[in-house]
This record gives C-alpha cells, structure tokens and sequence, in this order.
C-alpha cells in the first residue's frame, strides 16, 4: 500500500513494532535521529521507560522535530510508554520528564498498583471486528482523566490494590492520534496496529 511507518527507535520495544508492521505488510524505518523522520506516513512510539525516551529524544534532536511534524499533522500512535509522551498531564512522572503534551489525557506512570508488573485482559475495540483483542499491560500507565475531544475506544475493568473497582479507559483516539496504555506488538493480533494505518489511508 506503499505507507513507511518510522518507528521511534531509541529504546524499547521498536524491533517488534517493525515486526508486526511487516506482517501486515506495511514498510517500517528506524527513527533515531531527525532525518529519519523525512518521508514518513506515521510514527509509532513504542513501550519501554518513558522517562529514558524522553531524556534521548532531547539528546538526538527528535523532540524538537517530533513537535514540529505533530504540529504538521503526524499520525502518531503511542504504546505504553508511547502514550505517556503523547499525554498532555503525566502524575507520577520525574519532575523533569518531558513530553509532547498533545493528547488530551492525563496519566498515572505505574499507576495498576502492586499488581505492576504484568496483567492480561481480552478488549472490545471500538472500530475493531472480530474476536477480543488479548491486551499485555506491563507497568502500564493509568488513564485518570480523558478531555471530550478524546475518544475512548477500550476499556478495561481493574481491581486496585486497595479493592476499588474502576473502569479504565485503555485506547484513546484523538484526531490524528492513537494510543494505548498496554503492548499490542507482543501478541500476534495485528489489528490495532492495521486500525492505525486505516486511519492514515482514511485521509491519503
Ligand atoms: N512504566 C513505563 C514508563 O513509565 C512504561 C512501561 C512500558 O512501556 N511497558 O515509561
């Protein structure tokens, strides 16, 4: 379909991002500095350490030019660690960890309690047929507020720590954006990352 997705590729889970892409047949780049970012169709900020990200993208030049080609109108999609920098609040956060701050979210880092490390759940996704998407969280941010210009498109039900119950929304939308607070290029479901494309071949 000739689309190059350029995968943010300063750390964290990009190798597997590039994977999922391939198996659907769409070309990936490695975005490591900001020449990588010339000719894209779309970015995928992957999970790994949110705060490490931060620091490189300032380091390599990338914020600078990732908030440029936002501005442009990138279509970004942001997983994990990836929807932490795409977040407009971050709680939780290093005092002097930056972000792009343009989606209308805010976020708790590691904010699913004791039960931090990994939990498993089967999502509905708005826009998405077919079977439940298996979703991996893995010290996964906490979506705690959403602005009415976010659109939620999952959600899970989680028991905390201190047994309340909450609805949490897991995939948000927001114009050009997707992101989602769980690992959808650790599974062999390679639908939210297809969701993404349609949204840019919706608008080619
Ligand atoms: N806890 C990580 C952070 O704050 C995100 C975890 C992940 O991407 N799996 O950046």
């Amino acid at each position: 379909m000739g689309l190059t997705i350029g995968v943010l590729a300063l750390q964290g889970d990009f190798q597997e991002h590039a994977l999922t892409l391939s198996q659907i047949g769409v070309a990936s780049r490695e975005v490591r500095n900001p020449k990588d970012l010339i000719g894209i169709d779309g970015l995928i900020l992957p999970g790994g350490e949110s705060t490490t990200m931060a620091m490189l993208l300032e380091s390599s030049g990338l914020f600078l030019e990732i908030t440029r080609a936002l501005k442009d109108g990138l279509f970004v999609f942001g997983t994990c660690a990836g929807m932490i920098l795409l977040a407009r609040e971050v709680l939780d956060g290093r005092s002097d960890q930056g972000g792009f701050a343009v989606m209308d979210i805010s976020v708790r880092r590691n904010g699913f309690g004791r039960q931090i490390r990994s939990f498993e759940a089967d999502l509905a996704v708005k826009g998405i047929e077919g079977p439940p998407i298996r979703a991996v969280f893995i010290r996964a941010p906490v979506v705690e507020k959403v602005a009415k210009e976010v659109e939620i498109l999952a959600e899970v039900s989680y028991r905390f720590d201190d047994d309340s119950k909450r609805v949490i929304p897991v995939v948000c939308g927001q114009d050009r954006l997707l992101a989602c607070s769980f690992h959808p290029e650790l599974t062999s479901d390679s639908r939210l990352h297809q969701l993404f494309i349609s949204k840019i071949l919706s608008e080619k």
